[in-house]
């Protein structure tokens, strides 16, 4: 038997040793926060990494979405997916706007532009879609209703980080996107955000709302709050980008693994990409369908019975929790698709430093369960 317990994921760290010398430099210089030296390095190396224009860093994804609703003055509705993490709707509800729930594709799980333009109302303002598992959302088709409709676009961008496409980084799409760097996602500063933006205005805009809004010392331009991320997480963040690539190519191997060996088990469908050149490997997501012995929830609980912890990404859905619930949009007939999913999504473990063994027990239990009446 592989190591226990065996989690969703697994934090990837850099060496302790490696990371000395940048605790050294913080402690000698007392330069603790406020855009010091590994800030305004990460920004740069980040930009180069992922191939984008501009970056502005925060303390967490959150933040990051709050504050990009913030900058481009988003107000009355916006339409978003009810497929994803809870943070992605409280953002908009800390900023007093109204969700509006636009049911998802059943291949990709990321909003279905097919059904966009009949949420759209007077009161509308954006869209956030997310890139759910880092699989990129229909780009081409949303811009083209954002531009009819003159909405903006945010991206929920907190799975997508160094997901490509043939046009280049995934994140150059949209008026803005969010990133997380919280530490169960691909690249992580423990906590951690960002918004990527396309123009320099843009960027100053960001980088005053995240220090309260102010230009100098006694002048307050907007009302801000304090999403700037400190240096100990910008060192960690310059640290980890060495190792990323690696980290990458280890999930792109375990997720190979899977699709293999999870090829010919009736009722299990492993959830395809969708357009990425190159891929992040964040999530391993299966289907378990009504062909499949027993249900999700058996095989998930039955997976934790043997320490093994996978997650019911997204389950429930972000429009069955209490404060989103009442929403005409919310109403379970209105996202027959993203319903459906949230009862068959199960998100294997994976991590770079995962096992074999691991896999080989995962993928042979989940072969081996048998109906149970
Ligand atoms: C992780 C996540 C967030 C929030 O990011 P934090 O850094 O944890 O605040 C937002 N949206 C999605 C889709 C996420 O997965």
């Amino acid at each position: 038997m592989s190591t226990r317990p065996v989690f969703v994921t697994k934090p990837h760290l850099p060496s302790l040793e490696d990371f000395i010398p940048y605790l050294r430099q913080i402690w000698d210089s007392k330069n603790l926060t406020n855009g010091g030296p590994f800030h305004h390095q990460l920004e740069d190396a980040l930009c180069e990494y992922l191939g984008v224009k501009h970056i502005s860093l925060f303390t967490n994804g959150t933040l990051a979405l709050l504050t990009a609703l913030q900058a481009l003055r988003i107000t009355g509705e916006v339409i978003t997916t009810p497929y994803s993490f809870i943070a992605t709707s409280h953002a908009l509800l800390w900023n007093g706007i109204k969700p509006v729930f636009v049911d998802v594709s059943p291949v990709t799980l990321n909003i279905d532009p097919a059904k966009i333009e009949a949420a759209i109302t007077p009161q509308t303002t954006a869209i956030m879609p997310v890139h759910c598992y880092g699989h990129p959302c229909d780009i081409a088709d949303i811009q083209k209703i954002a531009d009819n409709y003159n909405l903006k676009v945010i991206y929920d961008a907190a799975h997508a980080f160094g997901v490509k496409d043939m046009q280049g980084s995934i994140l150059n799409h949209g008026d803005l996107s969010a990133l997380s760097f919280h530490a169960t996602k691909v690249f992580n500063t423990f906590e951690g955000g960002a918004i990527v933006c396309h123009d320099e205005k843009t960027k100053v805009r960001i980088d005053q709302l995240k220090n309260f809004g102010h230009v100098g010392e006694v002048s307050v331009v907007a009302p801000g709050i304090n999403g700037k991320m400190s240096e100990f997480n910008a060192a960690l963040g310059l640290l980890q980008l060495q190792s990323i690539d690696l980290a990458i190519q280890r999930r792109r191997e375990i997720d190979a693994e899977y699709r293999l060996r999870l090829a010919n088990i009736k009722g299990i469908t492993c959830l395809n990409e969708s357009g990425e050149t190159q891929a992040n490997y964040s999530y391993f997501p299966i289907l378990v369908g009504p062909d499949y012995p027993i249900t999700r929830d058996d095989l998930y609980q039955s997976l934790k019975d043997i320490d093994i912890h996978p997650r019911r990404y997204f389950f429930p859905l972000i429009s069955e929790f209490p404060m989103y619930r009442s929403l005409p949009s919310a109403h379970k007939d209105n996202l027959p698709v993203a319903m459906r999913a949230s009862r068959q999504i199960l998100c294997l473990p994976i991590y770079p430093d995962m096992e074999a063994e691991t896999l080989e027990e995962i993928t042979e239990f989940i072969a081996s369960r048998k109906a149970t009446n």
